[in-house]
């Protein structure tokens, strides 16, 4: 019998956009940003000079070309690293999968920030490991509390490996640790001999242009860290890498490469030359600038619509692509996305990003992707169907 593998999109039905639909489901970048004639010459010139090598297979390293560009982004929110420290991946959802089977064995537990991005719990289901939310209170994860969990679930037999979490403008919730707490996270992990897994595509889309520390600058013998291209450049280059200690990140390169033998050198080869012609700063800058303006839409059109007393509570967002809503007395979100697709527009209920289902009073937005003239209509639409839905 096959084992069950669950998606890794949330909803990937609702990425569709049909007719007159507007989509707050998926969770893309808006690739109207990037400098596509430029970078067509680029590409161009990297296949007549380069093809030969750009197209051949390579090594699981990092390309020497793009080291510089990885640790100057990660060197952006306080991060160190060095070649010998990276493993470059297809994007951290493959990350994700080759930590789960790099790292653990089957049956041992990953503690994982909930809500969470539902790629990670499915990459480590994948891999065979066990699930267990992590203990958070109002300000997110809670390193006291951590210590009498993993305390708890090894008394009880279970080998608990890691602990997965997105602190930086989050997937779904859009929250973000405090420094404060990062540095009481990092030490109580060490302390329980718990690897941290931090995964971290948002980090550098702050809409004040301000980063936070990573778990990974802070303690970098023991974070796994998870970089990808796919939100600040593009996803479809399918290009990112993991950053971790050298004997782990020697065993994830072993790992990655049963996964799929080696790297796209053409992908690596055309991030390199990008960075070399200093495209990073406007690229970074002007995807921030829309993307704050366009979260700043949607809080509005939310506060207009749905007021600031009633049952649905967010907080806005200081950066990334989400926008998470919680209905105060508990409601079914799964029951409000089919009232809101009959009104044109689309969401992705809470319940994708629990662990087994729970966070199902919750929602998530995503206005990266939505044209500002459609946000306010957008937002109309999903209060009348939420109010429909509620009185109905
Ligand atoms: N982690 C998180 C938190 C994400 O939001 C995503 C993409 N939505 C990924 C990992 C996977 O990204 P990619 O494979 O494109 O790097």
């Amino acid at each position: 019998m096959w084992t069950d593998i669950r998606p890794a999109a949330e909803m990937p039905q609702l990425f569709e956009r049909g007719g007159d639909l507007i989509s707050f489901a998926g969770g893309l970048p808006d690739l109207d940003l990037l400098p596509l004639k430029e970078l067509s010459e680029q590409f161009a010139r990297l296949t007549r000079l380069g093809g030969r090598i750009a197209l051949q297979y390579s090594t699981p390293h990092v390309a020497k070309a793009l080291v510089p560009a990885i640790t100057d982004l990660m060197a952006r929110e306080g991060g160190s690293t060095g070649a010998a420290n990276l493993v470059p991946t297809a994007g951290s959802q493959m990350g994700l999968l080759a930590l789960g089977l790099g790292l653990a064995a089957p049956g041992e537990t990953v503690l994982c920030q909930t809500p969470a991005y539902p790629g990670a719990a499915t990459a480590f289901r994948t891999a065979g490991l066990r699930l267990h939310g992590a203990p958070e209170d109002a300000e997110g994860l809670d390193p006291s509390a951590l210590r009498a969990t993993v305390a708890r679930l090894r008394a009880d037999g279970q080998q608990v490996r890691m602990l997965y979490c997105n602190p930086t403008f989050q997937n779904p919730t859009g929250a973000t640790l405090s420094v404060e707490r990062r540095h009481q996270l990092a030490d109580a992990a060490r302390e329980l001999d718990l690897l941290i897994v931090e995964d971290n595509p948002y980090g550098l889309l702050g809409f004040d242009g301000g980063t936070v520390p990573t778990l990974q600058g802070i303690d970098p013998e023991n974070v796994v860290y998870l970089g990808t291209f796919s939100k600040v450049f593009a996803p479809g280059l399918r290009c990112g890498w993991i950053a971790a200690p050298e004997p782990v990140a020697e065993r994830l390169r072993r790992t990655t490469e049963v996964m799929a033998l080696s790297p796209s050198a053409f992908a690596q080869a055309a991030l390199a030359a990008f960075h070399a012609r200093g495209g990073w700063d406007s690229l970074i800058d002007a995807y921030r600038e829309r993307y704050r303006e366009r979260c700043g839409l949607m809080a509005d059109a939310l506060e207009k619509e749905l007021g600031t007393e009633g049952p649905w509570r967010w907080r806005r967002p200081e950066g990334g692509f989400y926008l998470w809503l919680r209905h105060e007395v508990g409601a079914d979100t799964g029951r409000f996305a089919l009232a809101a697709a009959e009104q044109g527009v689309s969401f992705v209920p809470g319940s994708h990003f629990g662990l087994d289902g729970e966070c199902g009073d919750a929602l998530r937005l995503c206005f990266s992707n939505v044209p500002r003239k459609r946000i306010p209509e957008g937002v109309a639409r999903l209060a009348a169907a939420l109010r429909g839905a509620e009185s109905g």
